[in-house]
């Protein structure tokens, strides 16, 4: 038996440094499976498995469907490449897979990722950008992890008896702590949420799984929607080039879609691999025998080895040049701002353009963070619809 195989079985037994499932007596002090608004247990669901459904079934996460995760279907020209929902549904499934095999609690990492990205605009991250710059313009910004936490503690409207969904603690810490780290000074309305320790290894594992997961799916669809370029792709990413050479060498005769499959889910499963051998390896040498201790640690524990992490990097820096701010993807994002920040500007100038429910919440929000999360929860094509009503009215 390997040392590697070795190490994971160490960390499945070291139950403590998972999240349990339920108030225990012997973890932190904090009850992570508590909710702001007390419900009565339920027979056989645990309540990290209802913050599943809660998430399923919520407004929020059907919207993922119609949202860009990188490619407008314009820009892809493809029916294949991924949306926001398809991208959710993929890191859900890396992150049971890896929390199980940790031995961590794979309910809460599968609620965690299910949510981590219904806090993104329209548009992707050129929709994201254009809300965050307009704004700054009064002094404001936009932030989707604090916006998916306002989501499920606010929007989702599902309960007669409060707003919200009414999350457990872990997941809503899990929503805005997992890929950063906020100061108490700047976000003293964030206190509960443990800030300026880390969060459990569940929250740390998805802001790698998704990392791993968009950037093979990402080289995926850009050789799909013809941005990427096969032989360029091999030789320019040398982690993608190498496994799809042994591919070759295995399958002379396969078509070269096959084999830059083979190779880009050799890539997954050997970052997932070394995600979960360096996560073994730093509770081992850091002697992290409890959730505690993960809090404590003077770094998050979820990262890839040096190794990984170089050709994660090297690979990403290529995605960054050659398709996020490719000329083809440019175009589509020069198109996503102009409509943001129209729209934007239209309706803080003119609220009573807002739906009555939007209305409703300026003298609460102010005008501009309203409208903000009017179209921040907007899909591609419900503000597309908008541009178009406000191209004909003006
Ligand atoms: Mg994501």
């Amino acid at each position: 038996m390997s040392d590697s195989t070795n190490s994971l079985e160490t960390l499945a037994h070291a139950q403590s440094i998972a999240v349990p499932d339920a108030a225990g007596n012997d973890l932190s002090s904090a009850d992570l499976s508590s909710r702001t608004h007390p419900e009565p247990s339920h027979p056989y669901r645990y309540p990290f498995v209802r913050d599943i459904g809660r998430i399923l079934h919520a407004k929020a996460f059907r919207r993922l469907a119609g949202k860009t995760q990188v490619f407008t279907r314009r820009a892809a020209e493809s029916d294949h490449s991924r949306s926001r929902l398809t991208h959710t549904l993929e890191v859900a499934q890396i992150a049971r897979t890896t929390a199980s095999a940790l031995g961590l609690n794979a309910s809460l990492a599968e609620a965690l990722a299910l949510v981590h990205d219904i806090g993104h605009p329209p548009f992707g991250h050129a929709g994201e950008k254009a809300l965050d710059e307009a704004l700054k313009k009064h002094g404001l910004g936009f932030d989707h992890n604090l916006h998916a936490l306002r989501i499920v503690t606010s929007f989702e409207e599902r309960y007669a008896a409060f707003r919200g969904l009414n999350l457990t603690l872990a997941v809503r810490e899990g929503i805005i702590k997992h890929s950063h780290d906020y100061s108490a000074e700047d976000h003293p309305e964030l206190s509960e949420y443990f800030l300026g320790q880390r969060p459990p290894l569940e929250a740390q594992l998805i802001d790698m799984t998704d990392e791993i997961a968009y950037l093979t799916a990402d080289i995926e669809d850009g050789l799909g929607a013809g941005i990427l370029d096969l032989a360029q792709v091999q030789d320019h990413v040398p982690f993608f080039g190498d496994l799809y050479q042994a591919a070759e060498r295995e399958f002379p005769a396969a078509a070269p879609r096959l084999l830059a499959n083979e190779a880009l889910k050799q890539m997954l499963n050997s970052m997932v691999t070394d995600l979960m051998q360096e996560i073994a390896q730093q509770i081992r040498t850091q002697r992290i025998e409890t959730l505690e201790d993960v809090r404590r640690a003077p770094q998050r524990l979820a990262m890839l080895s040096p190794e990984m992490e170089a050709k994660r990097s090297q690979a990403k820096s290529y995605l960054f040049a050659n398709l996020y701010l490719s000329p083809s993807l440019e175009v589509e994002h020069t198109h996503a701002e102009q409509i943001v920040q129209t729209l934007f500007a239209a309706w803080t100038d003119d609220p009573e353009l807002l739906p009555p429910d939007h209305q409703a919440r300026i003298p609460k929000e102010g005008v501009q963070r309203a409208v903000a999360d009017y179209i921040a929860g907007m899909t591609d094509a419900f503000i597309e619809q908008a541009w178009l009503r406000h191209l004909q009215n003006r």
